[in-house]
């Protein structure tokens, strides 16, 4: 082979790397993400979630969780109020009239249930926080590896109780996580609501980026006058989670889906639907 036989032999092996590279980067990460209903309920005084404004006055809630298929495996995206909730037939009452009386229409397990998928298939799941509307089943996946930001874990809970279980597998983290390494589940660290509360950016193949927002926020109108609960732990840090999500929606073109948004998840297809 000639010198220019070489080079170009060079060339198109170079050209062929390259495209397997590209190959590699573009294999799906996220496939779809499931909305599974995980409680639905009336806040007795909304105000409590936006203080002076509101008073007095009676709203719906829902309870969101988010059920991922990821090439590596399933993925869970906060728990909800306990499957157990489902059967009082007056569902649960607040120890304050002011806060959420709750029920569960439907169970996660049925849910599940209903689209093939066994708890044990659940690999790995993470909780926005740990009030008790969010990581009501945490214990029906005991050996799913449970992604927690470290603050939030270590948070003592009521009567000094650990927030898990301690024989749970958890992988207590420090900030931002891309969970598979493939950039296309980000947990986003937004404290405020409570020490360690978090967010997930999710990137799927067509419906494209979402955050999925916890309780920064609680519901859309919140949101937009960036309003912060009395009952949450930090009010700056709360404004400052707000500001970095703002941020991340607007460089990641994303959608904002607000857990406990009634307006809004009535207007997205629940699971067995789902969004690629
Ligand atoms: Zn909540």
């Amino acid at each position: 082979m000639n010198r220019a036989g070489v080079f170009a032999a060079a060339l198109l092996l170079a050209v062929v790397a390259v495209d397997a590279g590209h190959a590699q980067s573009s294999k799906p990460g996220v496939e779809k993400l499931y909305i599974l209903n995980c409680g639905e309920g009336v806040a007795g005084d909304i105000s409590r979630w936006s203080p002076g404004v509101n008073e007095g006055k009676s709203m719906d809630f829902v309870d969101t969780c988010y059920l991922i298929k990821h090439a590596q495996g399933w993925f869970l995206w906060d728990t909800g109020i306990p499957d157990a909730v489902a059967a009082m037939p007056n569902g649960q009452a607040p120890a304050d009239p002011k806060a959420i009386y709750w029920r569960r229409p439907k169970t996660l397990a049925a849910q599940l249930d209903q689209l093939g998928v066994k708890p044990s298939d659940i690999k790995a799941m993470a909780v926005s926080h740990t009030h008790p509307d969010h990581i009501g089943n945490v214990e029906m996946f005991p050996a799913a590896m449970l992604y927690v930001q470290k603050a939030e874990y270590e948070w003592p809970g009521p009567n000094n109780a650990p927030r898990f279980k301690p024989e749970h597998p958890v992988t207590k983290l420090e900030g931002d996580r891309d969970v598979f390494g493939d950039g296309s589940m980000t947990i986003l660290s937004t404290p405020g609501h409570t020490p360690g509360h978090q967010s997930l950016l999710v990137k799927l193949p067509k419906t494209g980026a979402v955050v999925l927002s916890g309780d920064a926020a609680h519901f859309k109108d919140n949101w937009d006058n960036r309003r912060v609960p009395s009952i949450n732990f930090n009010k700056e840090q709360t404004l400052a989670s707000m500001q970095k999500l703002s941020e991340i929606l607007s460089k990641e073109k994303a959608q904002l889906w607000i857990n406990h948004d009634k307006a809004q998840r009535d207007s997205l297809k629940m699971s067995p639907e789902f969004y690629d």
